[in-house]
């Protein structure tokens, strides 16, 4: 385990009787910050919290990409397929050269790290042959005990975007107009889509709603979305670049139901 706190969705402690618990909280350093580059090294005890502070300690200008679980180990997070929301936020697809300890001792090095001390390890994921990193996520071939993560050179400005739509039926309308703005990476985030539902049970149990039995009927989801001041379904997203190049009222052709609202931020560090 990295940290083994995905609390409440599960924790440390092995599912089946007999298995080993390997403790690799106490691996806790990032052993390389290269802003030029723009990517970390980090053992598997490092959360999101640690390289964060690291990044801020050092004053680089480098953004990391978070899950909502900044506890979590960077590590532990990616071997497990995890997702953050910047550009950077497929950590899969992010990480770039590991080093695998394998259930026979032998240590293994994937992409350019298979040649020591080849500075392109954490820049260029290939080596020769086969790439074996796919090997280590989601399986149980090997202790990864150091691994690169590719990071945001942070942007001069960051736009939080947040588009909703009035009813249920609405999702097909805002996924088809949002559709082709991520393909064409207008927009290069990875969005999130949540109903009225998710965000009332953020702030409140289901009684103050309602009462009875069975599925919230209609009305009830309605009442929630004036209350709450959203959509049925609701879309946060952001924009990244320079500040002239970033405009709030900028216009995309969208449904007349497609409500959009924006707020620009400049970066002061
Ligand atoms: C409230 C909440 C919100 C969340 N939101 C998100 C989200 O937005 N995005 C997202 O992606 N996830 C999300 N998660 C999941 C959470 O981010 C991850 O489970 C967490 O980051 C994993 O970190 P960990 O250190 O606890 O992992 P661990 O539980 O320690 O490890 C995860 C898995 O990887 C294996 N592993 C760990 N380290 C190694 C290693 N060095 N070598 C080989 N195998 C290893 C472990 O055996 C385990 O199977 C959320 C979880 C919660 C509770």
């Amino acid at each position: 385990m990295g940290q083994g706190r995905n609390n409440a969705y599960g924790g440390a402690a092995p599912r089946l009787p007999g298995a080993v618990l390997v403790h690799l909280r106490n691996m806790n350093k990032v052993l390389e910050i290269d802003e030029a580059n723009a990517y970390a090294v980090v053992e598997p005890g490092v959360r999101f919290f640690d390289l964060y502070e690291a990044i801020r300690a050092g004053g680089h200008q480098l953004m990391i990409s978070v899950p909502d679980l900044g506890w979590g180990s960077v590590i532990g997070n990616t071997l497990d397929h995890g997702f953050g929301y910047t550009p950077y936020g497929d950590h899969t697809a992010s990480q770039c050269g590991m080093e695998v300890v394998l259930g026979d001792g032998d240590v293994l090095r994937t992409g350019m790290g298979a040649m020591r001390g080849n500075g392109a390890w954490q820049t260029y994921k290939k080596g020769f042959g086969p790439s074996a990193d796919g090997l280590f996520m989601q399986s149980n071939f090997g202790i990864v005990t150091k691994m690169g993560m590719w990071l945001l050179p942070t942007p001069e400005c960051y736009m939080s975007c947040y588009a909703s739509v009035p009813k249920e039926s609405d999702l097909e309308a805002l996924i088809d107009t949002l559709r082709p703005l991520v393909l064409d990476r207008t927009i290069p985030n990875y969005p999130i889509v949540g109903n009225v539902l998710g965000a009332a049970s953020q702030t409140s149990p289901r009684k103050d709603w309602y009462n009875g039995d069975g599925p919230l009927p209609d009305s009830v989801l309605d009442d929630m979305t004036k209350k709450l001041n959203c959509g049925h379904w609701n879309m946060r997203f952001a924009l990244y670049g320079r500040e002239a190049s970033l405009n709030p009222s900028a216009s995309i052709t969208a449904p007349a139901s497609l409500s959009c609202r924006a707020a620009r931020y400049r970066f002061a560090y």
